[in-house]
């Protein structure tokens, strides 16, 4: 490709909204272009990037046994009502009408469409296993879509469902998925933890994600290097370091004017891990009428996760308003805390025992000496946000916290929508059985984010072999000078014959301009065709990564190419 005929609008400037770096970089170097919030445009670098994973995707996908067809994105609002989504899939869904009225929605993903499917076309046990798989777009009404193309609502997903006869066929099904998406990252050149994943709105039995480390991600992850313990911390658990307990009495306390637990511990001069954080929420079961106070407990230096409380009491939950914890305690947020209260409370598992500062139900006033089990009842569980340092749930060993972006997930259905959408074979004996599904996606366009996010310098993206959008930027320093642009032209013809995928910067433009532009877009080996060779006769081949140059004669290129490609693309 000759940069002077491609649309490739690299920028000087960050874009003014763009905070993650691969956000940054992926707009400056040309790559997408915003058309809404959480809608992009994919220019003719960033498609070829896009292109590179899916046909990484596909091979690993087909190696598995894996049938590529393409599903719908409008689907009929029918097949959701059976499964139960149409009601339990909030806002995030787009629905609409057509012109008579009938309920529609956007896609988001597809088991009801899989299940719908396969209730037609699958007969017997014979017909069993199936994997189906798709590359196709995704709409999701983010509330806050961000971070460039990691959070949008519209995206392409590669998405995959196993049908098998039976839990050990799924199994199977499972294993060889996320062996294939091992395999996929791996080629794709990116670092990923495979870890224990809250199943969500997919329901089902068992789930994982594979999350690639950057601090741009908006998941963290809770990893154990002694056993390897590595767990989405909406799920994971820690045993935090108990703190020393004092023989305090139980005493009523003047904390005036004090409303957070920093406060509250400076001025009783007190360790936060020996006070109690009570929260206040109001829980609702979706699509049932009526709610409920419930009363949350975690320690004092630890917060606590919303996911785990939800899951624990299958009902929604926000956070109670100031008037109604005012007529349930009879006091303000900063000041309610367990003891002598009606409301159901639930705390976190390290509260089990010890004495510590609460809340008193008394405006302006704390109790002291609050022991669990002694001064109220508690239903107990594991409800706070490990952090790094605390111990292994497993292992006892020390865990670790880090960010992470969520590139992939698998998902152990089960019989979740086969049942509601009447998916059912004939076994062997002739008997109707429901079959077992399994659900597995990945995004390509995560993958390109994540792999920018690992992969980077000061000026800009470094492309992993496997996935640049071109694997040769070959760049004459002066497109004027006749022996440059000839040499050029040149290696230009010969390198695709080698099987190189070739941009050439043909532009008039200043030598410091195509260099930074270079290194922004990224491509792995430059060839720079300048004064070098009137001088020397040598061309230089440097490595974007390492910024080694080597001088050889341009007859020698491909050569010199072919070695180093060999080795970048094995790393
Ligand atoms: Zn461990």
């Amino acid at each position: 490709m000759r940069w002077s005929q491609s649309l490739i609008p690299t920028l000087r400037e960050d874009p003014a909204e763009a905070e993650a770096v691969s956000h940054r970089l992926m707009v400056r170097a040309g790559l997408v272009r915003q058309l809404a919030a959480g809608i992009y445009v994919y220019l003719p670098l960033g498609q070829r990037v896009i292109d590179k994973i899916d046909a990484i995707i596909r091979e690993e996908m087909n190696r598995i046994g894996g049938q590529e067809i393409t599903m719908p994105v409008l689907h009929p609002a029918e097949i959701w009502q059976q499964s139960g989504r149409w009601t339990a899939i909030g806002e995030e869904m787009f629905r609409l009408k057509d012109r008579n009225q009938r309920n529609l929605c956007l896609g988001m993903t597809h088991e009801e469409v899989v299940a719908w499917l396969a209730a037609k076309e699958i007969r017997s046990y014979r017909d069993l296993p199936q994997i189906w798989y798709q590359i196709q777009t995704k709409e999701r009404d983010e509330a806050r879509p961000r971070s460039g193309v990691l959070r949008t609502r519209e995206f392409l997903m590669k998405d995959s469902y196993t049908l098998d006869a039976d839990e050990a066929g799924l199994a199977r099904a499972y294993n060889a998925h996320r062996d294939a998406y091992c395999r996929i990252f791996d080629r794709c050149g990116l670092r990923y933890y495979v870890v224990e994943s809250d199943p969500g709105m997919m329901g089902g039995s068992g789930s994982h994600e594979f999350m690639a480390p950057s601090p741009a991600g908006e998941d963290e992850v809770a990893l154990c290097a002694r056993c390897g313990y590595a767990a989405n911390v909406e799920l994971a658990r820690g045993i935090p370091l108990r703190p020393e307990f004092p023989a305090w009495g139980r005493e009523m306390v003047p904390t005036p004017n004090v409303r957070t637990i920093a406060e509250v511990s400076a001025l009783l001069k007190t360790d936060p891990a020996l006070t109690i954080k009570s929260l206040c929420y109001v829980a609702r079961v979706p699509g049932e009428a009526g709610s409920w106070p419930v009363l949350a407990l975690v320690r004092g230096d630890q917060s606590l996760h919303e996911k785990k409380l939800v899951r624990l009491l299958g009902a929604d939950l926000r956070a109670a308003h100031p008037e109604e914890v005012r007529a349930q305690f009879g006091a303000s947020v900063g000041s309610i805390g367990p003891v002598g209260v009606k409301v159901p409370i639930f705390a976190d598992e390290c509260l089990r025992d010890g004495v510590y500062v609460a809340g008193a139900n008394r405006d302006g006033f704390h109790l002291k000496g609050v022991r669990p089990g002694e001064d109220f009842t508690a239903s107990f569980a594991d409800l706070h946000v490990v952090q790094s340092g605390e111990g292994c749930g497993e292992c006892g060993g020390t865990l670790a916290v880090e960010r992470a972006i969520e590139i992939a997930g698998i998902f152990k259905l089960g019989t979740r929508y086969s049942v509601p959408l009447g998916t059912m074979f004939l076994d062997e004996t002739g008997q109707e059985r429901p079959i077992w599904m399994g659900s597995y996606g990945i995004g390509p366009a995560r993958i390109a984010a994540a792999a920018v996010e690992q992969s980077h310098d000061a000026d800009g993206i470094i492309w992993p072999w496997s996935i640049a959008p071109y694997q040769i930027h070959l760049l004459p320093v002066n497109t004027k000078d006749p022996v440059q642009a000839e040499t050029a032209e040149a290696l230009y013809s010969e390198l695709p014959n080698a099987g190189y995928e070739v941009l050439l910067d043909d532009r008039d433009e200043r030598p410091g301009v195509k260099f930074k532009d270079a290194d922004l877009i990224g491509l792995p080996i430059r060839v720079t065709v300048g004064t070098a060779l009137v001088k020397d006769g040598v061309v230089e081949i440097r490595d974007r990564r390492t910024r080694e140059d080597r001088r050889v004669p341009p007859q020698d290129v491909v050569a010199a190419i072919q070695e180093r490609a060999q080795e970048l693309s094995r790393a």
